[in-house]
């Protein structure tokens, strides 16, 4: 076990690129030996008390908290994302070298109460730094989706610049000139948004997930969900008739669905009441069919589609 130390230089990193087809190749260089240290066992190589490549070793839980800290950390901090792009984070599972890559990291950025998985995970770890985002968003009993509200998501910045400035001291200056600037752009978000939907035609808005109570709390907006919190669940024919009532009631013309979920209740639904459907991401993850390359892009596609199924002036 001596040669998995965690100062010898990298090895495991580039293990990950071996298929199956180069696994002959590997074993006759003796790598599998690596491997089969490694795998159950401490150390994944590239961290070295808390630093890759010299930078600030940070996991993230899932996407909108990689966004937090890419762009206050900028170029001080190596950031891993345990969920990767188009995995809905309520369904991940960790690999061990996840989990343990995670108990190195220098500091661990997670959401408790999205992925039972990272929960677990960080309860097990002995990561020294560890920042859980939901008390800075202050999330009401079972409903994780604060990031979906620009003023929480803002709180949520203010407290990863905090962890970031404490746990890599050395940049303190850089991390909160740009926890400023990016407050600064999530404030003019919130503010598109109060004007984007001051005036609309209806307030009630149909959703497959229930993922946008706080961004519906802060807009005075009304969210009927499909399902609830959890994307996988099913909806009673009750809920489905009775989104029927709502949308007659309240002159709903829209259903929406999400990038990482299937549309097929949507559809269903729509198509049952003569709706439409478009889609309301809930910035889970980003992937190729999301509607912008970042949080910001993506709630700003989010707004004009709201802005549309409203009926906004
Ligand atoms: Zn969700």
């Amino acid at each position: 076990m001596t040669v998995m130390n965690a100062r010898r230089p990298r090895p495991p990193a580039r293990l990950r690129l071996i298929s199956g087809a180069g696994l002959a190749g590997a074993l006759a260089l003796g790598l599998v030996a690596l491997s089969g240290c490694g795998a159950p066992g401490k150390g994944t190589a590239d961290i070295v008390d808390g630093r890759s490549g010299g930078k600030l070793a940070v996991t993230a839980s899932f996407y909108p908290l990689r966004y937090l800290v890419q762009q206050i950390g900028g170029d001080h901090v190596s950031v891993t994302t345990l969920t990767p792009p188009g995995v809905e984070p309520h369904d991940l599972e960790l690999k061990p070298r996840e989990i343990t890559r995670l108990g190195e990291s220098g500091l661990v950025v997670y959401l408790k109460g999205i992925a039972p998985a990272v929960d677990d995970a960080v309860k097990v770890s002995d990561a020294k730094n560890v920042l859980d985002a939901a008390p800075l968003g202050s999330p009401r009993k079972n409903d994780p989706h604060i990031w979906l509200d620009p003023v929480r998501f803002g709180k949520i910045a203010e407290g990863v610049g905090a962890a970031l400035a404490k746990t890599d001291p050395d940049h303190a200056a850089d991390y909160a000139t740009n926890t400023a600037a990016l407050t600064g752009r999530l404030g003019a978000l919130d503010t598109a948004y109060r004007q984007g939907l001051a005036h609309t035609a209806t307030r009630t808005f149909i959703t497959t997930h229930a993922a946008f109570g706080y961004l519906a709390q802060r807009y005075g907006l009304r969210q009927e969900a499909i399902v609830g919190i959890d994307p996988e669940s099913e909806p009673s024919p009750a809920r489905v008739k009775d989104l029927g009532d709502v949308a007659a009631r309240d002159h709903v013309g829209t259903v929406f669905f999400e990038t990482l979920v299937s549309d097929k209740l949507a559809k269903t639904i729509a198509g049952n009441s003569g709706l439409r459907t478009d889609v309301l991401d809930p910035v889970e993850g980003i992937t190729d069919q999301s509607k912008g390359a970042d949080y910001i892009a993506v709630m700003r596609s989010n707004l004009v589609a709201l802005r549309t199924a409203l009926g906004a002036k």
